[in-house]
C-alpha cells in the first residue's frame, strides 16, 4: 500500500508528494521543484529510502530541487523523454530562478505510457496524459493519481508553452483520466485534491467528455 505526504514547494508552490511503500518504506519524490530541506525532513522524519525521483513534467516549478535530491539520495530521476527539450532549455526561466545549490536535472530513466515502476510490494504505473507538455505523464497508485499540471480541481494546466496543447490535454484526460472510477482520488502539481467525479462533473475544461 502507497502513503504519501504533500508538501508545497518554491516560489510557484507547486505539491511536491513524497510516496512510500508501507510494508517496505521504499519511496519516491514526485516533483520536487524546490525547498529541498522539507522534502529531506519529510523522508528521513519517515525513515524512507528514496528509490526514484518521479517528475510528471519538465517545468521548473517541479523540477528544480530534482538534481540536489539525486545527488543526496543517490536515486535515479525519471522522466518521459519527450520533456528533455525542455529540462534542457528550462523555459530559459533558470535564470531568474537565481539559486547557486542548483544542480542540473540528469534523467536516468525513460518513462513511457504502461510502464509500471515497482516499489516495494507497490506499483506505480505511468499514465501518458500530453497536453501541458508533450511528455507530460501521470503516476497512477492505490493512494490516487498524481496528476502533475494535467488536472486541477475544477481547471486544468496552461497550454500556452512550448509542447502544449489544449485539444491534447482535453484528449488525454477523456482518455486516460475520465475513465477510472468517480471515487479515485487526484493529486493535482498545484492546488487541493479532487476526485476524477467530482472533475467529470464540474470541470468545466472537461465538460461533455
Ligand atoms: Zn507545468
Amino acid at each position: 500500500m502507497i502513503d504519501f505526504v504533500k508538501t508545497v514547494v518554491g516560489a510557484l508552490e507547486a505539491n511536491c508528494y513524497v510516496i512510500w511503500d508501507t510494508d517496505t518504506m521504499e519511496g519516491a519524490v514526485i516533483d520536487p521543484g524546490g525547498d529541498v530541506e522539507d522534502i529531506a525532513e519529510i523522508v528521513e522524519e519517515k525513515g524512507i529510502t528514496v528509490k526514484y525521483i518521479l517528475l510528471t513534467h519538465a517545468h521548473f516549478d517541479h523540477t528544480h530541487g530534482a538534481g540536489e535530491l539525486e545527488e543526496k539520495y543517490n536515486a535515479p530521476i525519471a522522466i518521459s523523454p519527450e520533456e528533455s527539450f525542455l529540462i534542457h532549455d528550462d523555459l530559459g526561466l533558470l535564470m531568474y530562478y537565481g539559486d547557486e545549490k542548483y544542480i542540473p536535472v540528469e534523467p536516468k530513466i525513460d518513462l513511457h505510457d504502461g510502464d509500471v515502476l515497482d516499489l516495494g510490494n507497490s506499483k506505480i504505473e505511468v499514465i501518458a496524459t500530453p497536453g501541458h507538455s508533450k511528455g507530460g505523464v501521470c503516476f497512477g497508485t492505490d493512494a490516487g493519481v498524481f496528476c502533475g499540471d494535467t488536472i486541477f480541481a475544477g481547471s486544468v494546466g496552461r497550454c500556452d508553452l512550448p509542447g502544449g496543447s489544449m485539444q491534447e490535454l482535453v484528449e488525454s484526460a477523456a482518455k486516460q483520466i475520465l475513465t477510472m472510477k468517480d471515487d479515485v482520488v487526484l493529486h493535482p502539481g498545484h492546488g487541493p485534491d479532487t476526485t476524477v467525479g467530482r472533475e467529470r462533473m464540474s470541470n468545466p475544461y472537461l465538460a461533455g467528455l
